[in-house]
């Protein structure tokens, strides 16, 4: 059975958008907008401490919120002497996934865009086949590899890329996170849904520019339609710029929560 099929359709929030408040202040502010569920970005620790994700874990317990996912923090790693860097943060993430009680968790490639193919593959066997994966298997979370936009310094923005880093780290074990917002800016919805529809795990959700969708527009219907033909029940998953306001997060969570009960 899939895993990511057994849950249920839940709206969730992603409280990278309050990453200038404090650890207890973003949560709160979650809370009070109505949403019960999370996705915790790592962006939200503002310095990393092994040690803080005992904080992480009290903080979200006095919140009473449920955390689904978490994101990984990233480095789009441009020479192979980064690769412990961008080992470190996918550990402390998977430590604080644990922590968290997450039991998946989003990530990038890792390598950034501008670095040649044969440095790129073996960047991303010694962070993943060597590293990430193992960990993540102790650990007991699965991984989902996010689609980026153009504007990323990151690599993995269509399905040409996604499946050049899925040849080197993927063993049939990972999902995928979409990002409806790089997905629609870089024009590759359609191809990136008929190549990893099943493969989808949870949803990044925004319009362009990670602006808030606030009315019911075609091609975010269409892709909802599209995602629950697939049979998907897994986290949808508000992602938004930072400069969001309280009144346009709150608006949108209506429009999806009336969206996701006409499906
Ligand atoms: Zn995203």
């Amino acid at each position: 059975m899939n895993l990511c099929r057994a849950r249920s359709l839940k709206l969730s929030l992603s409280n990278g958008i309050f990453s200038k408040l404090s650890l207890a202040g973003n949560f709160e502010t979650v809370k009070q907008l109505g949403f019960q569920n999370i996705e915790f970005n790592m962006k939200a620790i503002r310095k990393e401490h092994d040690r803080d994700v005992y904080r992480e874990q009290k903080a979200l317990a006095a919140s009473g919120l449920n955390c689904l996912t978490l994101h990984s923090a990233v480095l789009h790693i441009k020479d192979p002497i980064e690769v412990h860097q961008a080992v470190y943060y996918g550990k402390i993430s998977l430590e604080c996934a644990r922590a968290l009680g997450v039991s998946l968790m989003t990530i990038h490639s890792n390598v950034s865009k501008r670095i040649p193919r044969k440095l790129r593959e073996r960047c991303l066997k010694e962070i993943f086949n060597e590293e990430i994966k193992p960990f993540a298997k102790k650990l007991d979370v699965k991984l989902a590899l996010e689609n980026l936009s153009y504007t990323s310094t990151g690599f993995g923005k269509n399905v040409e890329q996604l499946e050049e880093v899925l040849s080197v780290i993927d063993d049939d074990g990972m999902g995928i996170t979409f990002d409806l917002c790089h997905a629609l800016e870089t024009k590759q919805t359609a191809s990136l849904m008929d190549k990893y529809g099943p493969k989808i795990c949870n949803v990044h959700m925004a319009n362009k520019s990670h602006r808030p969708f606030t009315e019911p527009k075609p091609e975010l219907v269409s892709f909802l339609k599209n995602l629950h033909g697939l049979g998907y029940t897994g986290p949808i998953t508000l992602e938004l710029h930072h400069s969001t306001s309280v009144q346009e997060i709150a608006k949108s969570k209506t429009l999806f929560e009336e969206l996701l009960r006409e499906l």
